[in-house]
């Protein structure tokens, strides 16, 4: 099970993967099932979920209860060993002065990436959204239409585990039959809102999410995935028997021992190392792709962490799934003497057209929730259910003032108690202390709930990355510079968030909580979030027809150089509402495809 050194390598491979994340993972997880001989190169160290994850510490077993800090910025027990908004000795740089015009950079550095802690919404970009500049006349159409991924959603839904419905709603496509996992029950808050936001016009489905609710079939399911090839299903059906159902307990930001939600780590990597077609060398930070003499990738440099050596890997194709941004960071690192730009980089486009969700938050307290009697709404660690975009229509007419829509997550109840649980309950125990006081802390516990946006960017100009001409990171490899705009689009999008959310809270017979409750409508536009900050960076080489207009195919393929493809999301051409890991994961299947046809023909 070969977690390499980098003596260890072969002298070449069919493949080699930059990354071990959502677009790694399934890079490497199709081409190894189908027998190509693959080297994962990772950045991060190795890392075991099995092992590692602290399913069943309580905050009091964590340092400061378990709180954010600056190294563990979603707390002490979450999954993400090594990462966050910052890294020691790999800073990344601004163009701007102006806050708003700046990007906040999220980096996992960890076998499985920000896979072992992401969470797990998995919703499909509907038909509109592959083609929203027919619709609307902004940003771009994708090369690719939603039936042509629709296969491939098929596919890593029945591989990785999504619990969900089918409703039937306008762009918000539908599984095939069979497909989707049972959804949990909503919870008491979750029906309550689903109450009265249909008062509203709002429908409240079952979110799509990657856990388990029942066992996979591990008969049925693999001669779906992988027809004809009864070794791969072999050793499909092994991995999926491995994989326990939710018990509903644990919050799976801290990641999932049991296998029962999707990680990299535990879906896509152990399979793929069952097959014996791949080595991964962890501690691998990729600095360039090198070429042979007619142009083509023929392989990579990275940084031996462990030693600070430089190391040369080869292959017949270079794949870069390192994240949108880090992969066009090697792109533009990579300079042999004909292309002093970067590899792809022909149009110019490569960190162009950066692009996150908008997003914002308002939360509530509302009375109907008060003194609950107790019971077990722990659930499968996140969501259950959430509101699509509902204002298809409106929009369309030009009612609504600004294109695109979002969709709504939301929750509360009485998560385990960490620090700050309890702040600001003076604000409603009106001074009461003592026994009082307990009865009040008991009364309002469970009854504050948060509504949060995340909707659709459209790409723009002034949103892009490049590399900063004079800071290098720790290993000498120069490092991003961004900038950042949002368009009056996403602004005026956030503040009808904002007012929804307010709607929602009142019609629930709540009270909207903080400054949101007086906000002058100006401010709900500032009240958008920062660019990156909600951690889908997708975009930098987008995908298009035309080779002259687009850094890829349709098959994730770059135009200028055919052996190099890129399967995160950098080729992402628009960023739905819709979280964009599912869609990755859907892209980067689709591309190993197209790599195994190429190589089969002989043209690569
Ligand atoms: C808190 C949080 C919540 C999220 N929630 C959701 C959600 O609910 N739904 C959703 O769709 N998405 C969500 N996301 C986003 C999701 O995690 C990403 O879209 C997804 O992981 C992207 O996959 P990736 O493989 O491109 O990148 P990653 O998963 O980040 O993996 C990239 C890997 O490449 C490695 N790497 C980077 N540079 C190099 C290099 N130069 N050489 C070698 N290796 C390198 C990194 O160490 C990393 O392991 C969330 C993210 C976070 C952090
Ligand atoms: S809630 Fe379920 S899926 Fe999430 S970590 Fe716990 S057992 Fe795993």
């Amino acid at each position: 099970m070969p977690i390499i050194t980098p003596q260890q390598m072969q002298a070449g491979y069919d493949v080699i993967v930059v990354g071990s994340g959502a677009a790694g993972g399934q890079t490497a997880y199709t081409l190894t099932m189908e027998g190509a001989k693959v080297l994962m190169l990772e950045a991060g160290r190795d890392y075991d979920p099995v092992a590692e994850t602290p399913m069943f510490q309580t905050s009091a077993d964590a340092p400061l209860r378990g709180v954010a800090t600056p190294d563990k910025p979603f707390g002490f027990h979450d999954a993400t060993v090594e990462g966050g908004w910052q890294i020691p000795g790999e800073p990344y740089t601004q163009v701007h002065q102006d806050p708003a015009r700046q990007f906040e950079w999220w980096r996992a550095r960890m076998m499985g990436g920000r896979t072992n802690h992401w969470g797990r919404h998995s919703l499909r970009n509907g038909p509109y959204d592959f083609k929203p500049r027919s619709r609307d006349g902004l940003g771009f159409d994708w090369p690719v239409s939603y039936d042509d991924i629709a296969p491939y959603y098929d596919k890593v839904e029945m591989l990785i585990g999504v619990y969900g419905e089918n409703e039937g709603l306008e762009n918000t496509p539908d599984s095939s039959p069979g497909v989707l996992q049972p959804p949990p029950a909503p919870r008491a808050n979750e029906l309550l809102a689903k109450k009265h936001m249909a008062r509203l016009g709002i429908s409240v489905i079952p979110i799509h999410r990657a856990v388990l609710t029942r066992r996979l079939d591990h008969v049925g399911l693999p001669p779906k995935l992988h027809p004809g090839n009864p070794r791969a299903q072999r050793i499909l059906g092994k991995a999926m028997s491995e994989r326990a159902a939710c018990f509903w307990a644990t919050p799976c930001g801290r990641g999932c021992a049991i296998r029962a939600t999707y990680q990299s780590t535990t879906v896509h990597l152990p399979p793929a190392l069952d097959t014996g077609n791949l080595d991964i060398v962890p501690n691998a930070m990729v600095r360039e792709v090198t070429l042979d003499a007619r142009g083509l990738a023929d392989g990579v440099i990275f940084i031996d962490k462990t030693t600070g050596w430089e190391c040369r890997a080869k292959a017949r194709i270079v794949v870069l799934g390192a994240s949108s941004c880090e992969s066009v960071r090697v792109l533009l690192n990579s300079r042999p003497a004909q292309f002093p730009d970067g590899l792809a980089n022909s149009t110019g486009l490569v960190g162009r057209y950066i692009m996150d969700t908008v997003g914002t938050a308002i939360s509530g307290q509302i009375p109907a929730l008060e003194n609950l009697p107790p019971h077990n709404e722990d659930g499968a660690g996140g969501l259950h259910v959430y509101a699509p975009w509902w204002l298809y229509r409106e929009q369309l007419r030009g009612d609504l003032g600004f294109a695109r829509g979002y969709h709504i997550e939301f929750g509360g109840g009485r998560g385990m108690p960490g620090m700050g649980t309890g702040a600001g309950l003076e604000g409603f125990t009106r001074g009461s202390y003592g026994r009082r006081f307990k009865e009040d802390a008991r009364r309002f516990y469970g009854s504050f709930m948060w509504f949060s946006g995340r909707g659709e960017m459209i790409p723009n100009e002034g949103s892009y990355c490049e590399l900063d001409p004079a800071v290098k990171d720790r290993w000498g490899i120069p490092v991003l510079r961004f900038a950042w705009q949002w368009s009056e689009h996403e602004l005026k999008q956030a503040e009808h968030m904002s007012e929804t959310f307010r709607t929602i809270i009142r019609e629930m017979g709540g009270k909207v909580l903080g400054h949101a409750a007086n906000r002058k409508r100006i401010d709900d536009r500032a009240a958008i979030e920062k660019g990156g900050r909600i951690i889908h960076e997708v975009g930098g080489a987008i995908m298009g027809e035309d080779a002259k207009k687009s850094v890829t195919n349709q098959w994730c393929q770059t135009w200028d150089i055919p052996n190099l493809y890129l399967t995160d999301g950098a080729p992402f051409v628009g960023n739905a509402d819709k979280n964009p890991t599912l869609t990755i994961m859907a892209l980067a299947w689709r591309a190993a495809d197209h790599m195994m046809g190429e190589m089969k023909k002989g043209a690569l």
